[in-house]
C-alpha cells in the first residue's frame, strides 16, 4: 500500500481530496446525518495542521441532466466549517475558471468545496479530459470516498494516473483496506462469514469467494429458503429464488470438496403474514407450513450459530438474519449480534460489511462491542467478491 497519510508532510502542497459526502438532507437543505463528513475530518486536518491546503471534490446525490441546486454541495460547506473550526470556501464549478482561481490563491490551512462533480455526466463516465482538468486544481491526490472506490470514476480513478507518486489514501479508505484484508488475505483461523439478507442473487459471488478463504460459512435471513428449496424442503410462502436452486446445489458440493462448512439455521420463526402482528411459531426451517414463511432464525439455530462464532477468530458479517426491522423477527439477528460481540471481548476480529448488518448493530447497541464497521456498502460486497476495486488499484499503481 502506498504510505499511509497520516506519516506524510503536506507543506505547500495544495491536496484535490476525493471524499464522500453524499450525505441525507431535509426540504430545508439540512444534514440529517453528517457521519460521512466527520469520518474525513482527520484526513483533512492532519494536511492542514502539516502545511496543506485542501480542495475537497464530492458528488451529492444522483442529479440527471446538469447543475441542479436540490444537489449543491454549497449545502454542506458551513457545516463542514463548524466540524474543522477554519473558513471554508466554495467554488460553485468543480472545473473553469472560478475553480481555477480559487484553487490558485489558496494558502495553506485553507479548504476549497468543489461543486458537485456529478453535475458533469463525464464524472461517471471516467472521461480523462475531464480527469486532467480537475487534476490541474491541485499538486497531490488523496482518496477518501470508499464508498465509490468500486467505481472507475474521474475522480475516484482516472484522476490518479496525474499523480504520479504524489497520491495517498484518505484515513477512512486506508482502514477499510486493512479491515478487510485482516479478512481476505491474512485471517487468523477459524474464520466465519454470517452472510444474510433477502437474495441468494445479491449474495452468490460472495458465497462463491468465500468459499476459498473461509473455514465456516453461515448463511440466515430470507436467502436460506431458497437452499433448503433446493434440498427438497417445504419452505410455505418463504422468499425463494427458483432459479437458483442449482446455484444453492452447487455452493453446497463446493463447500463439501474444500471442505467449508455451510451452516443453515436448524429452524425458524415461521410467520402466517409478513406484519409485525402476524402469529408465529418455532419450526424446523425445511418444515414450513404452507402460507407460512419463515421470517427470522429459530432458537436452535441462534444457539448453533453463537457456538460457531465463539469458536472463531476472525468473523465477517453481511446481511441480518431475519426481518429485524420488526420486532417480532429480530431475535436472530440481535442475538448474533450479541455472539459477536461475545466472540470480540473473548479476542476475536469482527468486521460489520456496511448496509442492514451495520445498520442492526447500532439499532442493538453492539457498535462499540465489534471491531470495525464498514462503511463501504457496494465497494465492499464487491472487495469480497474478490473483485479489483478501481478506486484501490489507481492509488496502488505508480
Ligand atoms: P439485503 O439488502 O439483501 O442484505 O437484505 C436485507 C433485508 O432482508 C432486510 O430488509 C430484511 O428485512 C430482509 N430479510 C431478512 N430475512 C428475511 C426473511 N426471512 N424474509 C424476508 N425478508 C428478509
Amino acid at each position: 500500500m502506498s504510505t499511509p497519510l497520516i506519516d506524510l508532510q503536506f507543506e505547500n502542497e495544495k491536496v484535490l481530496m476525493r471524499v464522500d459526502f453524499n450525505v441525507p438532507l431535509n426540504a430545508a437543505f439540512e444534514i440529517t446525518d453528517d457521519s460521512r463528513m466527520r469520518a474525513a475530518v482527520p484526513s483533512i486536518q492532519h494536511i492542514l495542521n502539516t502545511g496543506g491546503s485542501v480542495i475537497i471534490m464530492s458528488h451529492l446525490g444522483r442529479p440527471k441532466n446538469g447543475p441542479n441546486d436540490e444537489f449543491s454541495l454549497r449545502h454542506i460547506v458551513q457545516h463542514l466549517s463548524d466540524l474543522l473550526h477554519v473558513p471554508v470556501d466554495f467554488a460553485s464549478d468543480c472545473i473553469g475558471e472560478e475553480a481555477i482561481g480559487k484553487a490558485g490563491e489558496l494558502k495553506s490551512g485553507s479548504v476549497l468545496v468543489l461543486e458537485n462533480l456529478r453535475f458533469y455526466p463525464e464524472e461517471t463516465a471516467g472521461d480523462i479530459e475531464f480527469a486532467s482538468k480537475l487534476a490541474a486544481l491541485g499538486t497531490f491526490y488523496v482518496n477518501d470516498a470508499f464508498g465509490t472506490a468500486h467505481r472507475a470514476h474521474a475522480s475516484t480513478s482516472v484522476i490518479a494516473q496525474f499523480f504520479p507518486g504524489k497520491k495517498s489514501f484518505g484515513m477512512l479508505m486506508a482502514a477499510e483496506i486493512i479491515n478487510a484484508e485482516k479478512v481476505m488475505k491474512s485471517p487468523q483461523r477459524p474464520l466465519t462469514a454470517i452472510v444474510g439478507g433477502a437474495k441468494v442473487s445479491d449474495k452468490i459471488l460472495i458465497v462463491e469467494n468465500l468459499l476459498n478463504v473461509a473455514d465456516n460459512i453461515i448463511i440466515g435471513g430470507g436467502m436460506a429458503y431458497t437452499f433448503f428449496k433446493a434440498q427438497g424442503g417445504h419452505i410455505g410462502s418463504s422468499l425463494c429464488e427458483m432459479d437458483r436452486l442449482e446455484t444453492c446445489l452447487e455452493i453446497m458440493q463446493k463447500a463439501k470438496e474444500k471442505e467449508v462448512k455451510i451452516y443453515l439455521p436448524a429452524d425458524s420463526i415461521m410467520a402466517d403474514a409478513f406484519k409485525a402482528d402476524a402469529n408465529t411459531q418455532n419450526v424446523p426451517s425445511n418444515e414450513i407450513a404452507e402460507n407460512w414463511m419463515g421470517l427470522d432464525i429459530g432458537n436452535a439455530a441462534v444457539l448453533e450459530f453463537r457456538e460457531v462464532l465463539l469458536n472463531s477468530k476472525t468473523i465477517l458479517w453481511n446481511g441480518p438474519m431475519g426481518v429485524f426491522e420488526m420486532p417480532a423477527f429480530e431475535n436472530g439477528t440481535k442475538l448474533v449480534a450479541q455472539a459477536v460481540a461475545d466472540a470480540t471481548a473473548a479476542g476475536a476480529f469482527s468486521l460489520i460489511g456496511g448496509g442492514d448488518s451495520a445498520a442492526a448493530v447500532y439499532k442493538f447497541g453492539f457498535d462499540q462491542q465489534v471491531t470495525y464497521i464498514s462503511t463501504g456498502g457496494g465497494a465492499l460486497l464487491e472487495y469480497f467478491e474478490g473483485k479489483v476495486l478501481p478506486g484501490i488499484a489507481a492509488i496502488n499503481q505508480a
